[in-house]
């Protein structure tokens, strides 16, 4: 605290990441990253990038970067946003798209930067409560009467639990809801589910953001985007250049474009990682587990016979590090990202030397 803040300071509450420790020799399953490295085309155009050039600023609208998305998701230019990863997308969403009289819904249990941005950005909120299986409901969503929302928003697959909404259940949500925009946070889609990108050319009110840190593995470049209606892309435009004319630089630009250019790279790695995902499911389910059906890199799985923070915290003694939630309904599970085949044998043996098999 300080008498210096802005008044508007004192209020916040920030969102917390995962932690990204500083040691060595760790098995780092904690934050969702991608166990194996970008496209090396990505890495090429982010070394071929690095030169004299850099002397000048980047294309404020990043124009070769949605074009190469134009093409990959046949879509036109005006139809796409980038973002200096995929939480500045979604600032920018809040600000212009889903602030509103009528409260912004969103699940309960989800990705943990929507009630942060509300906060920043005074948006009011309802939080809709999962159901007992841990999905997200689309009957929840629908409006009843006068009782609508001023805007939506979800990721499918939801965070931290890795349930997939199906995209008939997407779709008639954004149908019933035509007056409000719907954003759907699709980090996850790339491993198990059908991206809402093929709608929004019927749903003018829905947004799909895309990030590049998970399914393309490049966390560490920050981009992410955004698709939608022209109109609303043009909302997005309008915050962002009241904010930062070049939230992407040119390396990140660079890399980004060559990326998305790679799509044998692209599948394989994912694939990857769904087979090493469906394995661990079935030895962690062996091991006792209760695993949440996922369509991510990470699973979300409780023991009935053992705490959930106490489980986080043997292996943690075991320099494996995963994630662990303090909050109502959710505080027995682990969410475990899925590494490589080697780091998840490791984790499976600590758990089984943990629980005494
Ligand atoms: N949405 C969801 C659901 C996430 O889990 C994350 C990762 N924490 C993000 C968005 C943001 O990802 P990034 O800013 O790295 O694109």
């Amino acid at each position: 605290m300080s008498r210096y803040w802005s008044a508007v300071v004192h209020g916040l509450t920030p969102y917390v990441p995962g932690e990204q420790p500083k040691m060595d020799n760790l098995v780092k399953l904690n934050t969702n990253e991608h166990p194996y490295g970008p496209s090396p085309k990505a890495l090429e155009a982010i070394r071929a990038a690095t030169s004299d050039a850099l002397r000048l600023y980047p294309d404020p609208n990043a124009d070769a970067l949605k074009a190469a998305l134009a093409k990959r998701y046949g879509l036109q230019p005006d139809q796409l946003f980038v973002g200096n990863g995929s939480d500045e997308v979604l600032a920018h969403a809040f600000m212009a798209l889903l602030r509103h009289d009528r409260p912004l819904w969103f699940p309960d249990i989800t990705y943990s930067f929507y009630p942060v941005y509300c906060g920043l950005y005074g948006i009011d909120h309802r939080m809709i409560a999962l159901a007992d299986d841990y999905s997200i409901r689309a009957e929840d969503y629908l409006p009843q009467g006068d009782d609508r929302p001023g805007a939506i928003i979800f990721p499918n697959p939801n965070a931290p639990t890795g349930r997939l909404m199906a995209i008939a259940d997407v779709e008639r949500i954004v149908a019933a809801n035509a007056d409000a925009v719907v954003l759907i946070d699709e980090a996850y889609v790339d491993f198990g589910g059908d991206s809402a990108i093929g709608l929004i050319d019927r749903h003018p009110n829905l947004l799909v953001v895309h990030t590049f840190s998970k399914s393309r593995s490049l966390a560490g470049l920050r981009v992410g985007f955004a698709a939608g209606h022209a109109s609303l892309i043009e909302a997005l435009e309008r915050v962002k250049n009241s904010f930062n004319s070049y939230p992407l630089d040119r390396l990140a630009i660079a890399g980004a474009v060559a990326s998305v250019e790679d799509e044998t790279h692209f599948q394989e790695s994912c694939r990857k990682v769904v087979a090493t995902r469906d394995a661990l499911v079935e030895q962690l389910t062996a091991l006792g587990f209760e695993v949440l059906p996922s369509a991510a890199n990470f699973i979300f799985a409780r023991h009935p016979l053992r705490d959930g923070a106490e489980l986080a915290a043997e292996l943690r003694k075991r320099a494996i590090i995963v994630r662990h939630f303090k909050a109502p309904r959710i505080d027995q599970f682990l969410r475990i990202t899925v590494g490589t085949d080697e780091q998840c044998a490791v984790l499976v043996d600590a758990l089984e030397a943990i629980l005494g098999r």
